[in-house]
Formats: structure tokens, sequence, C-alpha cells
């Protein structure tokens, strides 16, 4: 029959596949608290590979027991192996869609479908095993560093480690310290800067291999001294992948295939970068927004890697 997840319930099965490489994990209590319960489809009987295609019809949504409707009409699709940016000033509803898309939640209307099928027929493990999502914020626990990238693929080997480690621009870091990969982290361990754990946080989703990727403001907590070194790591994990970069930031997503403005609870506008500049609507209004609101030595809204 249908199974009914509780909010607990569902963290721990999250947390057991190291969904996310628990980068939300305080996002997810946060959500759970009041998240409604949420009926789990029945297992496939044969839980066949779905193509790592997304698509919103239609959808309208509202926190329950909230007065305010985030997404009003919301239509968008994502190929396979597209990038697209989703951006729209804070509280737009860039975060929501990831909640959507994870099935924290159902849409009052409408239907959020991966691989064309509705999300309300696929069960939790199938949806979730699907999507890795780097946060701003990534959750340590207190263990070893090679426990935390673990994380991301519970049989992973030391091997694989490594290699994510490197391909995540982290290993160099974690190799000259004393304790290497057995350096404990988290509460009573080492602090690592916001831009380290940001690469845990990569290496984590570079193991769990998944063909979506959602980046959730993943560069607005990190130094420019940092944000390179990173932006490179992100590009090798978003190679041959679905992804969808939501940013306040418009910097972000200047070089994906497609942009999408949320406002309004809808998308307003959509098309690549110079279009929407050209366009002069809701989009050249943030990026004026945002180039004012910096100081003239700091504007980093243009693409630095062209050059
Ligand atoms: P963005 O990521 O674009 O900044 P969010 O999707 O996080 O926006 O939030 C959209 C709106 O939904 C905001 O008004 C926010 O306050 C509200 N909201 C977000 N999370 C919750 C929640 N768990 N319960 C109720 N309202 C929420
Ligand atoms: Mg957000």
């Amino acid at each position: 029959g249908v199974e009914i997840f509780r909010p607990m319930r569902e963290l721990r099965s999250v947390l057991h596949q190291g969904m996310v490489g628990m980068s939300a994990a305080q996002g997810i209590y946060r959500i759970l608290d009041d998240a409604p319960l949420v009926a789990d489809a029945p297992p496939a009987s044969l839980p066949q590979a779905l193509a790592p295609t997304i698509a919103f019809e239609g959808v309208r949504f509202r926190y329950p027991g909230t007065r305010r409707t985030v997404h009003e009409a919301l239509d968008f699709t994502a190929a396979a192996g597209e990038r697209i940016g989703l951006v729209g000033s804070s509280g737009a509803g860039k975060s929501s869609i990831v909640r959507l898309l994870l099935r924290f939640y159902d849409p009052d209307a409408g239907t959020v479908r991966i691989g064309g099928r509705d999300l309300r027929q696929l069960s939790f493990a199938q949806i979730r095993s699907m999507i890795s999502v780097v946060n701003q914020d990534t959750f340590l626990f207190h263990g070893t560093i090679e426990d935390n990238i673990r994380m991301g693929r519970p049989d992973a080997t030391h091997a694989d480690i490594e290699a994510a480690a490197q391909a995540a621009n982290i290993h160099d870091f974690v190799a000259a310290l004393p304790q290497g990969y057995a350096t404990v982290v988290g509460e009573k361990g080492i602090k690592l800067s916001g831009g380290q754990r940001q690469r845990v946080a990569i290496a984590r989703a570079l193991l769990r291999n998944t063909p979506i990727l959602v980046l959730d403001e993943a560069l607005s907590a990190v130094d420019a001294e940092n944000e390179a070194v990173i932006q490179e790591a992100l590009d090798r994990l978003m190679r041959g992948r679905t992804t969808l970069i939501l940013a306040h930031r418009l910097s972000s997503v200047i070089d994906c295939d497609r942009i999408l403005v949320l406002d309004g609870g809808r998308v307003a506008e959509s098309g690549r970068h110079e279009m929407l500049m050209r366009r002069g609507g809701v989009y050249a209004a943030l990026m004026a927004e945002q180039v004012n609101a910096q100081p003239a030595e700091t504007i980093d809204v243009l693409p630095a890697r062209a050059g």
C-alpha cells in the first residue's frame, strides 16, 4: 500500500542515501519541521533508468499554512545535459523549486516531471537517487574528512575519494594536513573555511555521480580568492549533467544555455544572457541593480573567465 513518511523518517532516509551530500542538512530540518505528510509512491516493479530531463508544467505552489502563493503558474523544461540558470530576487521562489523537485512538497496544481514521469508516480528513492544538490552551506559531521566525503557514496574506496577530492580541488589542502584524510573535522575537529567546505560538497556530489545537479547559491558564500578554484571544480561537476543553477547573483548564470527569470511566481523572461540584456526587461534591471550595488573595483557581473 501507500506509505506515509513522517518528517523525521524522511530525514533519516534522505541522510541514509547521502542525498545532497547533506550539504542542505539545515535546510532539510527547516523544511521538514513543518512539512506535510507526502505519500511515497509504491516502488516501481522494475526501476528503469529515467532520462535526466525536468519539466514544471503549470505549477502552482503555496507553503501549507501560509497565505502567499510562491509559484502562480510555473512552466519550464530542462533537456538532458542542459544548463539552466534560474534567477530572481530573494524570495522569488528559486529554492522552492528544488524542494518541489525533491518532492518535499507536492504542487497545489500542475505537475513536476523527471524523465517525463510525474514525481507522484516515482518513489522518493528513485527521485533522490537522480539528483545532487550543492548549497550555500555545507554540513560537516564530526568525523574524518575521508568519511565526510564518503557520505556521497558509502561504498567508495579510498582511491575513489582521493580522485573526487582531486577533481574538487581539495586534495592538495587535505594532503598537506599532518593527518591527511584522517583529519577530524566538524564540531570538535579542525574548522574548514566556507570555500573548503564547499569543495567537500563538490567532492561528495562527484562521488554521487547523479545525472541531475542543482547548485543553489553555490558560490554566494565564497570569497573572491576561492572563487576561481571552486568555479573550476563546479565546471568539472557540471560536465555532462542536467544542471539547474539557482542564483541571486547574476554572474553565476551568464554562461548558461538558458536563463529563466522568476518574477511574480512565473517565468517572466527566458533566453541567453546577451538576449535578455538586449531585451531591457526584468533581467537587465536586476543586472543594473547589482552593478550599482557594488563598489566599482569589485564588479564581477561580466564574465571574468573570458580573458
Ligand atoms: P528564493 O530561493 O528565491 O530566495 P524561496 O524559494 O526560498 O526563495 O522562498 C520563496 C518564498 O517562500 C519566500 O517568501 C519565503 O519566505 C517562503 N518560504 C520559504 N520556505 C518556506 C517554508 N518552509 N515555509 C513557509 N514559507 C517559506
Ligand atoms: Mg534560495
